[in-house]
């Protein structure tokens, strides 16, 4: 985040009502309409070997899941590019497997010495991985689903190419676009996985799918490019929102995906110029002043009593106890362990995430996240809404969701919202132990796919749907 001038401007704030009937938007229970399960994801243990014939290829773990993830969207595409846009399905021509660390190899795009990636190439129609560093490296993090995600994704500008213009892909598409598509045909990809249909691998909307989301947050690009950049990718909130929307709508939602739509969502861009600290606000006693009046303007309009912060062990007396954050209902005041909040909100260091080696800062808004979803606790209460409960925790994060969108607007109020900021809070709803999605007494829904939707909604649309869709 970043302190900017006072802002003046009248704007509405947030409103909250007690409760509502469901929508069926999302229910606590479910993901995206599946039922959310617990079970080993990857490499079916009685997958078939993938007739498929792939250069360079080796035994190792990383070309077993490359090729069977290639064999099994084909197998996906095979059946939805004939009925969904009436194309025949082709295979890819050609599969290459290379170690960007050893014997350099060329295929219609180049050398691929030191190209840790894996990528589609059009010139050749081929794709190509990295068994060398990219996939061991994404294993290690993720487990076998990371290559499923990478490659699903990669096979997505294949089918890219096969669409052409049923996709509304020409010449002059901008990257952003092509990537955004890529994402949300991977999103399609998983949820026929989900629901059991492919031989080769098994996911669980759960930790599998988690895992999934986290493989996206890592190739995610750094906070404060550009969307027109033409390497663009996205952030991780505009890369997960493509593969949920691929995921929820699937692949005819996908090729609609044009520079028009994306206009409206797309979160990346630059540093404001007057954000001198690339949006780092160290966790003290002027950044939570900041926190508490940013707070209390964005809910002022639900006329309730605002809790006060008070730093101490993190813990109420006599509970609830969710270090390093507790709303304490007794006396309406939420109890920060300021140190560990400090800790959390160290600047990200993006390099060291890829080996898996991170000083455990997940940026300003991750720490600042943590203590506006105790605080929204207090504002559900003051409302009369239930605290402990699964929906507790998905209105809970749609609140830090609407908050963060509410900074901007805020009259008299210096917190700013800065690029990379909602990536953080990202971040921290896919950690083990985020309060950001939790309910009052720590308890938080499995799946981060519900999480992260649910935080979503409410930067996108606003307070109102979160006692809609999570009463
Ligand atoms: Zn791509």
């Amino acid at each position: 985040m970043r302190a900017g001038a006072l802002a003046v401007a009248i704007a509405g704030t947030l409103v909250l009502a007690a409760c509502g009937g469901n929508d069926g938007g999302t229910a606590a229970g479910s993901v995206a309409g599946l039922p959310v399960t617990h079970f080993e994801s990857g490499l079916r243990p009685d997958a078939p070997t993938p007739d498929l014939d792939v250069r360079n290829v080796s035994d190792d773990d990383a070309d077993r899941l490359a090729t069977a993830t290639i064999a099994d969207v084909e197998d996906y595409w095979s059946g939805e590019l004939p009925d969904d846009f009436g194309v025949k399905f082709d295979p890819v021509e050609k599969l290459l497997s290379y170690e960007s660390n050893g014997t350099n190899q060329t295929n219609g795009c180049g050398d691929t010495k030191k190209n840790v990636n894996a990528f589609y190439c059009g010139q050749d129609d081929s794709i190509a991985w990295d068994r060398g560093v990219l996939l061991p490296t994404m294993i290690q993090q993720f487990g076998p689903l990371s290559v499923v995600t990478v490659l699903s994704h990669e096979f997505g500008h294949a089918v890219q190419y096969r669409l052409q213009d049923k996709a509304g892909i020409t010449r002059s598409t901008p990257t952003i676009v092509k990537e955004q598509q890529a994402d949300c045909f991977a999103g399609s990809y998983y949820r026929w996985v989900a629901e059991g249909k492919s031989k080769y691998f098994r996911v669980s909307t759960a930790e599998g799918l988690n895992a999934a989301l986290s493989s996206l947050f890592l190739v995610r690009d750094s906070a404060g490019t550009a969307a027109t950049d033409n390497q663009a990718h996205g952030t991780a909130f505009d890369r997960i929102f493509a593969f949920q929307l691929g995921f929820e709508q699937g692949p005819k939602e996908c090729a609609k995906i044009d520079m028009t739509s994306l206009q409206s969502r797309l979160t990346e861009r630059p540093f404001d110029q007057a954000d001198r600290n690339e949006g780092t606000l160290p966790i003290n006693d002027t950044t939570l002043d900041f926190l508490k009046q940013s707070l209390d303007a964005a809910f002022a309009g639900a006329h309730v009593p605002s809790p006060e912060i008070v730093p101490g062990s993190g813990a109420c007396s006599g509970g609830p106890a969710t270090p390093p954050a507790s709303y304490c209902p007794s006396d309406n005041t939420v109890n920060i362990d300021v140190d560990t909040l400090a800790a959390l909100g160290r600047e990200v260091n993006q390099s060291a995430e890829w080996n898996g080696e991170t000083s455990g800062g997940h940026g300003d808004f991750a720490a600042l996240s943590e203590i506006a979803s105790r605080y929204a606790l207090a504002i559900e209460k003051g409302v009369g809404a239930s605290l402990d409960n699964a929906n507790a925790g998905l209105r809970t994060a749609c609140l830090v969701g609407a908050w963060a969108a509410a900074t901007n607007k805020l009259p008299n109020t210096v917190l700013r919202l800065s690029a990379g900021d909602l990536d953080e809070a990202i971040s921290d709803l896919l950690r083990p132990d985020s309060l950001v999605a939790a309910d009052v007494n720590g308890k938080r829904v499995d799946a981060g796919f519900t999480r992260v939707e649910a935080m979503r909604t409410g930067y996108l649309k606003g307070s109102t749907p979160c006692s809609k869709q999570y009463g």
